[in-house]
Parts: structure tokens; C-alpha cells; sequence
């Protein structure tokens, strides 16, 4: 059964439209209310979601906080120059391996919380992020969809002076300040799109459209991610993949966050992130 999963300021539920349902109440104490222990026990709250409908509902999300669906992720990689268009506003080649990098998951915050700047090269990159379900070992690509528990939005926010002061460059470290990976709000199962591999994103910043593309131009797809980290790593449930931003980060042209600047990340099916600059 498709469902969407939130965090509702620290408790697991499930959401349908636009109510919540706490996952431990429903499922009488056999969910756990923590969103990391909840997450892994996906196959079980799945026949759960086909009864949201004769569930008394705990509220509506639009009135509590929503943080991060998985606050606490074990591994959390970034992929870098996974779109042909944001690779050559790069002024890099084109990759033939994932070029990965650790995106440190203390840097992991809400979909609707501040970024908090540092410096003065910050930039912003729309990305899809895909959840791990359940333990994940050499799985082929063909099956890799069933070892996802949902997809989500990410901020894979990015300090680029930082991010380039090494030789070579250090990718992790300058995406992983504290506060520079919003995610959420929802995590949506992959059965609950038509066709999970091809989802509108986009990216504004103040009301202009700075990036808009389809997860179907990825060069490196989510099976295929899925499938090459599982040969490397045993990749667990809660696990997170950054997947690669498209082009029109404010990098080329030193466009970058200032404070006060909102950051509203979109993609079909999954909802919409606002994040404030401070
Ligand atoms: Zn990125």
C-alpha cells in the first residue's frame, strides 16, 4: 500500500491528505513512535496506511512542526554532477562513475527550518532523496525500488569557497555545516507515483525560479544508485542518498544565499520545502 510518512515534532505518522495519524496509536503500540525505528518497520505500517480511512485523525499538518522524516540518519550520501546540464555549468566532465561524497547527517534539519549561513559562498541545489527501507546488500538494480522506503525532498546546501579549499576538493565538509540539509516534509513511498523515476523538481529563491528539471535526466538513476552503493556498503533502513542537483545553482555566476533569502524546493508528488536564510 503507497503512504506518506512525517515526522510531527519527533513522532512517526503517517499523513493522508492533509491529516496526520500518530503511527504508535494506531497500530496499538506495535510502531514505534520514533521516526528512525519507525522507518525500518515500513512493511508493517504499510497495511496500516490502507486504513487511514476509518482512523480518527490526530490533526492536521498544517498546524504542528514538521521535522525531518528521518532526523537521524546511520549513512547519508550526496552524489555530485548527476544532471548533464548542472555537470557542464560545472565546467566538469561528465561522470562514468557516481562521484560520492559523505553529506554528514549531523547537518540534517526540517523542511521548514533556517539555514544558518556561513561565509559568504553559500548555495542552494534541489535534490531528490531517496530513503532506504531495509537491509541492503549487492541488490541488482531491477529490484532496488522494493528496498526503498520513500523518496523525499533534500537542500543539499553547500559552502563553495569551503567545499573548493582543499585539493582535492572536499565535498563533505562543505556540504555538511550545521543546518545545510533540510529534507522532507513528507517521505513518499515509491508505489504512490505513477512513475517514481520521472518527478518535476524545481527551485526558487525569493519567488525566482532558479532550477527546473525532471528526475527522469539523472544520469545516474535511483535503482542504479541504490544498486552501486549496495555493492560497496550494507546500506540500512534510514539511510539516505542525496541524488544530484540540476543546473542553475548560483555558483557560475557567484549568485549566492544572502540573509533573509527564502528557499521554496519542490517536487511532484512529494510537496513543497520553505527555508529561510539567517
Ligand atoms: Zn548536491
Amino acid at each position: 500500500m503507497p503512504f506518506s510518512f512525517a515526522n510531527v515534532d519527533g513522532r512517526a505518522c503517517l499523513v493522508e491528505n492533509e491529516s496526520y495519524f500518530d503511527l504508535e496509536r494506531i497500530s496499538q503500540g506495535a510502531i514505534s513512535p520514533d521516526p528512525m525505528r519507525a522507518i525500518a518497520q515500513n512493511d508493517e505500517f504499510r497495511e496500516i496506511a490502507a486504513s487511514l480511512g476509518s482512523q480518527e485523525k490526530d490533526g492536521i499538518i498544517s498546524e504542528v512542526t514538521l521535522c525531518a522524516p528521518i532526523p537521524r540518519p546511520r549513512n547519508s550520501f550526496g552524489v555530485g554532477l548527476n544532471y548533464k546540464d548542472h555537470a557542464e555549468e560545472s565546467k566538469m566532465d561528465l561522470p562514468t562513475v557516481p562521484v560520492v561524497f559523505t553529506k554528514y547527517p549531523s547537518c540534517i534539519t526540517g523542511p521548514f527550518d533556517d539555514v544558518q549561513l556561513r561565509g559568504d559562498s553559500n548555495d542552494y541545489e534541489a535534490e531528490l532523496v531517496v530513503v532506504i527501507g531495509r537491509t541492503t546488500r549487492d541488490l541488482p538494480s531491477n529490484q532496488a525500488w522494493s528496498h526503498i522506503a520513500g523518496l523525499t525532498i533534500g537542500q543539499d546546501i553547500s559552502d563553495r569557497d569551503l567545499q573548493l579549499a582543499a585539493r582535492p576538493a572536499h565535498f563533505g565538509l562543505g556540504k555538511s555545516r550545521d543546518t545545510y540539509g533540510p529534507t522532507g516534509p513528507l517521505l513518499v513511498s515509491p508505489d504512490s507515483f505513477t512513475d517514481p523515476n520521472d518527478l518535476s523538481i524545481t527551485c526558487d529563491v525569493n519567488g525566482d525560479r532558479r532550477q527546473n528539471a525532471r528526475t527522469s535526466s539523472l544520469i545516474f538513476d535511483v535503482p542504479f544508485l541504490v544498486s552501486y552503493l549496495s555493492e560497496i556498503m550494507t546500506l540500512e533502513a534510514g539511510d539516505l542518498i542525496f541524488t544530484g542537483t540540476p543546473a542553475g545553482v548560483g555558483m557560475p555566476d557567484r549568485r549566492f544565499l544572502n540573509p533573509g533569502d527564502v528557499i521554496t524546493t519542490e517536487i511532484e508528488g512529494i510537496g513543497v520545502m520553505e527555508n529561510i536564510c539567517r
